[in-house]
């Protein structure tokens, strides 16, 4: 059955690899972007995750374009990596508020009609270095380590009414925030992936697919890593 579908941050690299696969399994895809516009094929709404009203009104498009949001990929983010002792406060609270405090906004109005529709699924796009770290990214892991903390917190909260909250952690995917690393960063990160290759934006789009479908409703409160087993044994 077709859901309706908002993804943030869908316009490019995981998100609108994550939109594609979501319209191909048959949903209504819609997708937020900053002013580049709607991706051919997708429904766009422009929406900056830091603006509560912004994301407000993105909801009310998307709800009139294809109803309620009955699946909400938060997948929105940014890096701004420096190491601590270089790290102001103003670049640690900027990655929060688009990371952890954008998803935190997108899922409390969703929830609100997948409430009433008693039927929901909630997927939080982190990293591995939410849980393993990351040398010069303190801002950036402790956003992608606090979108666990909601995911279970709502799945503790909603999930007696088939609302599902999961998080995805990607490893290294081959995408325009990986490819401002340096050539020596990405060998470096090649080395350490068991599966000897980066990854693509259609890995992660393949385990969204699956958690967004009925097959996954027992599938609560997870972190899903999808990293070649880079991250292996968190
Ligand atoms: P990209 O830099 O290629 O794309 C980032 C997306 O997020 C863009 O669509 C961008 O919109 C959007 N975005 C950023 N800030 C905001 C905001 N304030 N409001 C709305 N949209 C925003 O990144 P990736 O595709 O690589 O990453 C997607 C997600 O996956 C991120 O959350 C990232 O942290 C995570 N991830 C990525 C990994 C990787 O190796 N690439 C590894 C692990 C996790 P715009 O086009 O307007 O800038």
């Amino acid at each position: 059955m077709g859901r309706s579908v908002l993804v943030t941050g869908g316009n490019r690299g995981i998100g609108l690899a994550i939109a594609r696969g979501l319209a191909d399994a048959g949903h209504q895809v819609a997708v937020t972007h900053r002013g580049s516009g709607a991706p051919d094929g997708l429904f766009g709404v422009q929406a900056d995750v830091t603006d509560g009203e912004q994301i407000e009104a993105a909801f009310k498009q998307v709800e009139e374009h294809q109803g309620p949001v009955e699946v909400l990929v938060s997948n929105a983010g940014i890096t701004d990596d420096t190491l601590l002792m270089r790290m102001n406060e103003e670049s640690f609270t900027r990655v929060v508020d688009a990371n952890l405090t954008g998803a935190y906004r997108v899922a409390k109005r969703a929830s609100r009609s997948m409430l009433r529709a008693k039927w929901g699924r909630l997927v939080f796009i982190s990293s591995v270095v939410g849980l393993s770290g990351g040398a010069g990214q303190v801002n950036y892991a402790a956003s992608k380590a606090g979108l666990v903390g909601v995911a279970r917190s709502v799945t503790r909260e909603l999930g007696s009414r088939n609302i599902t909250a999961n998080v995805v952690s990607p490893g290294f995917i081959d995408t325009d925030m990986t490819g401002e690393l340096s050539e020596q960063q990405r060998e470096a990160a090649l080395a350490q992936i068991p599966a000897g290759r980066y990854g693509r934006p259609e890995d992660i789009a393949n385990m969204v697919r699956f958690l967004a479908s009925d097959e996954a409703a027992y599938v609560n409160g997870a972190v899903l890593p999808v990293d070649g087993g880079l991250g292996m044994g968190h």
